[in-house]
């Protein structure tokens, strides 16, 4: 994070973060910052939330204005709560895991994009549940070694075999979806600004290198030029990246759909 970033929008507190030495967190958090201060949003103009898990830790809390974390997996219907309640020009980010959103959150987070919440959600993946050591997740590469697959992961996962998780947003109804890894921080920051100005539900799809965890166990080297190297190569051929679906602002959002929506007496509902 550049200094000039720092001082404008984090707690001077949080700074350095305690995420490993070599995490591509870094990189994420500071494609966010720097999305942000390009749109030329204040600290006033953003709420940031999180879950739990090393994504949303070592983001949120640095946010100087407001942030708010909820319990895992339950951050959408949180924010979609706090979006009724928001004046409309705030922004609401949240930055989570993946075991938060593909796995124990999905089922909230589908229905966020079904409603069309707005909110830009970035999707911090390591690979698998890292913050409890390095078990496998819905996203570990099939066959990795980790912590709860010593002999390598047996089971697909969501981006594998022709399938991908953002093709399941897609058709829950979310107006923009990307994907990159944090390893193209330029091409990162200039998604989130695109995502953050679709007034609707954006997820944006960033697998970054947890050196610790991952490369410690399922490259065997926790050097973060090898992690980054070995995810280079796997731009393409594990991540398809890039933006997947655009069609910000073409379907109502929800709070404005709720707003909108005259205050009728009980059982008065219109007749056909
Ligand atoms: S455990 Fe992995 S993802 Fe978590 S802070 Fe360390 S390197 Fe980053």
């Amino acid at each position: 994070m550049t200094d000039y970033l720092a001082q404008k929008y984090l707690r001077p507190r949080k700074i350095p973060n305690t995420a490993c030495s070599g995490c591509g967190l870094g990189q994420l958090h500071k494609a966010v910052v720097k999305a942000i201060d390009e749109l030329g949003l204040g600290i006033h103009d953003v709420v940031w939330g999180t879950s739990i898990g090393c994504t949303g830790r070592q983001t949120f809390a640095t946010w100087r204005g407001d942030c708010f974390a909820g319990t895992h997996g339950r951050v959408y219907a949180m924010a979609t709560g706090l979006r009724l309640g928001l004046a409309l020009e705030k922004k609401i980010i949240l930055t989570v895991g993946d075991g938060d959103a593909f796995g124990i959150g999905l089922h909230h987070l589908l229905n966020a994009a079904r409603r069309n919440v707005a909110m830009t959600v970035v999707v911090g993946d390591n690979l698998g549940y890292q913050s409890t050591g390095g078990q496998y997740s819905w996203s570990t590469p099939q066959g990795a070694v980790t912590d709860s697959s010593p002999y390598g992961m047996r089971e697909p996962n969501w981006i594998q075999d022709g399938r991908d998780i953002l093709a399941m947003l897609r058709e829950a109804g979310a107006t923009f979806l990307a994907r990159h890894t944090s390893l193209e921080g330029e091409s990162l920051a200039q998604t989130v600004k695109q995502a953050l100005v679709n007034n609707g539900f954006s997820l944006i799809h960033v697998p970054f290198p947890c050196v610790t965890n991952f490369g410690g166990t399922a490259l065997g080297s926790r050097e973060p030029v090898e992690m980054f190297r070995w995810m280079m190569g796997g731009i393409g051929e594990l991540w398809k990246t890039g933006v997947y679906y655009d069609r910000s602002n073409s379907r109502p959002e929800f709070t404005e759909l709720v707003r909108s929506i005259p205050t009728a007496p009980l059982g008065g509902l219109p007749h056909g």
